[in-house]
């Protein structure tokens, strides 16, 4: 679904973030990506989302050549650690936002938008602002904009980080559901290891902008390659 050749990434003042990511991702595969705070996780994403360009190297989604495409060009929705959910918009209108840009029709959306909030538990909230929301219900309504959009890719950047343990444990059981059901393929950034060996099909850990290693969680956990994997998942050495 996505291929990744040598991509490199320097921002205009400061070392380079990324150093030769060389990476294919399946469809309807569930790829985790976990790394040490400032090792360039959120970069990625935004290189693959088109809000930031690549230095160099070629991104590949679907099998079109995609370093050029706009955001708006490139098949993929993305669900931010903020939520960046419209404060004066209703739940609905947030939801229905995206569509509205993509110029799908009023009839369309409203369909789209029914059937998310029915998946995601949303439909007593389709009139209230964010702010009358609790942070689970904002959570879901971050993913329900997502979903509507009928994209066949999703990146979300640790998506779950704002929410206690137990709220987490149930939004994660939640997401990988929705993701199954609906074979989406989903790019995956957290820095909690429960929710990377749980969630992933496979995971890809970074240190520095180098890849240190990529496969199932299991796998990894009993083989790590280096020592920098085995202390950074906690295996025994
Ligand atoms: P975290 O786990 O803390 O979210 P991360 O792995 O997502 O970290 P990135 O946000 O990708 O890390 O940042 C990687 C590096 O790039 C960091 O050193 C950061 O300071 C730098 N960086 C990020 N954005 C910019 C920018 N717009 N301009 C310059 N440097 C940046
Ligand atoms: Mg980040």
């Amino acid at each position: 679904a996505l291929q990744l050749n040598q991509i490199r990434k320097s921002y205009q003042q400061g070392a380079e973030v990324l150093k030769g990511i060389d990476v294919a991702i399946q469809p309807g595969e569930f790829f985790v990506l976990v790394g040490p705070s400032g090792c360039g996780k959120s970069t990625l994403l935004r290189l693959l989302a088109g809000l930031e360009d690549v230095s160099s190297g070629e991104i590949y989604i679907g099998n079109e050549f995609a370093n050029r495409l706009k955001p708006s060009e490139r098949e993929l929705s993305m669900v931010f650690q903020n939520y960046a959910l419209f404060p004066h918009m209703t739940v609905e209108q947030n939801i229905m936002f995206g569509l509205h840009v993509k110029k799908i029709a009023k009839e369309e959306q409203r369909k789209r938008c029914e059937e998310a909030a029915e998946m995601l538990g949303l439909i007593p909230y389709l009139k209230r602002k964010p702010k009358e929301l609790s942070g689970g219900q904002r959570q879901r309504v971050a993913l329900a904009r997502a979903i509507v959009s009928h994209d066949p890719i999703c990146l979300m950047d640790e998506p779950l980080s704002n929410l206690d343990a137990k709220l987490r444990a149930k939004m994660r059981s939640e997401i990988r559901q929705l993701q199954r059901k609906l074979g989406i393929t989903m790019i995956y950034v957290t820095h909690d290891q429960t929710e990377a060996m749980t969630m992933a099909d496979r995971m890809m850990i970074l240190n520095q902008g180098v890849i240190q290693q990529i496969g199932k969680p299991l796998d990894i956990y009993n083989h790590p390659q280096n020592a920098f994997v085995a202390s950074f998942i906690g295996a025994p050495p």
